[in-house]
C-alpha cells in the first residue's frame, strides 16, 4: 500500500547544556547523533522526503515512490543551526513550523534565519503565535493565532505561507475547518497514524519521534507497521479532544511527577 508517514520533531541538541529546554520539553529533545541515525537510515532505505508541493502530488495519487516528510514544529534554534545543515548534508527537504511569537526569543530561530531556511527552499509554515491550545479561544483570538501569524510570516519570508501545524496536539473538527476557511491548504495534526492517497491536505496525520524513539521504532515508522502505538496515541488523542487544556495539563504534571518524566 502507498503510505506516507510524516515525522514530528521539535528540538535537536547536540549536548544537553545547549539550549534552554523547559522542563516538559525534554523528553521531546533528540540529540544529533541520533537524529543524524535517522537521515542516515532514511537515505540507506531509498526514501525520498517530501515538501508541500510533493505531499498534494502524494494525495492526488501521483507519487509512486517510497517517501517520508519531515516535520519540526516550535521554532527552536536548533532547526537553523542544526537541523538544517545536516538536511543539506543529506540533500532533504523538511518544513519547519514557527510560533510567530517565539521567534528572537533565547533559544529560538530569528527572523534572519528562517528568512534564510526558505531561501534555501525549505518549507515554513506557521504554528499559531503564542503556542498556546487552539481548541477554547474566542473568535477574534483564533483569528489572531490563525490569520495574523501567516500574515507576519508572509511579511517576513516574502512568500505565501499555506501550511499549519496545530499548538500542542489540541484539536477537533470545528477547529481544523476553521484552519481551511482561514486559507490554509495544509493542516498538519498530532493526529497519530501515516497518511494514503486520498487522504485530506487539512487534516494530516504525524508521528511524533521523542527522546526515546529507539533507531529500530524509527524504521518501523518509515514503514507504517505502527499497530502497537496505535491504541495508546488514541486514547491521548481522545483525551485532548474532550477535556480542558488546563485539565490535560494538569494530569500530564501529576504523571511526569509519579513517572519521574515524560509528557503526555
Ligand atoms: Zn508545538
Amino acid at each position: 500500500m502507498n503510505q506516507l508517514p510524516i515525522l514530528m520533531y521539535h528540538g535537536i541538541e547536540e549536548s544537553t547544556r545547549q539550549y534552554p529546554w523547559a522542563e516538559e520539553e525534554r523528553p521531546y529533545v533528540v540529540s544529533k547523533d541520533a537524529f543524524e541515525g535517522h537521515l542516515k537510515k532514511i537515505m540507506e532505505l531509498g526514501f525520498k522526503t517530501l515538501g508541500l508541493d510533493d505531499i498534494r502530488d502524494f494525495l492526488h495519487g501521483a507519487i509512486e515512490e517510497k517517501s517520508i516528510v519531515l516535520t519540526f514544529d516550535d521554532g527552536h534554534a536548533s532547526h537553523s543551526e542544526i537541523v538544517v545543515p545536516l538536511l543539506k548534508k543529506y540533500r532533504m527537504q523538511a518544513i519547519f513550523f514557527v510560533p510567530v511569537n517565539k521567534v528572537g526569543q533565547e533559544g529560538y530561530v530569528e527572523w534572519p534565519h528562517l528568512a534564510k531556511m526558505a531561501e534555501d527552499g525549505f518549507d515554513l509554515g506557521s504554528h499559531g503565535m503564542n503556542h498556546v491550545p487552539l481548541t477554547n479561544l474566542s473568535e477574534k483570538d483564533l483569528y489572531e493565532e490563525i490569520v495574523n501569524s501567516r500574515k507576519i510570516l508572509e511579511y517576513h519570508l516574502s512568500a505565501r505561507v499555506n501550511s499549519f501545524s496545530v499548538p500542542r496536539g489540541f484539536c477537533h473538527v470545528r477547529l481544523l475547518q476553521a484552519i481551511e476557511r482561514h486559507g490554509y491548504e495544509f493542516v498538519f495534526t498530532s493526529h497519530y497514524g501515516v497518511n494514503t492517497p486520498r487522504g485530506r491536505a487539512s487534516d494530516l496525520k504525524r508521528i511524533c519521534i521523542k527522546r526515546d524513539t529507539s533507531l529500530s521504532e524509527v524504521e518501523q515508522i518509515m514503514q507504517g507497521k505502527i499497530q502497537a502505538q496505535k491504541l495508546m496515541e488514541r486514547a491521548k488523542e481522545y483525551v485532548r479532544e474532550h477535556v480542558k487544556p488546563e485539565t490535560y495539563d494538569w494530569l500530564a504534571a501529576i504523571k511526569r511527577r509519579l513517572t519521574g518524566g515524560g509528557k503526555a
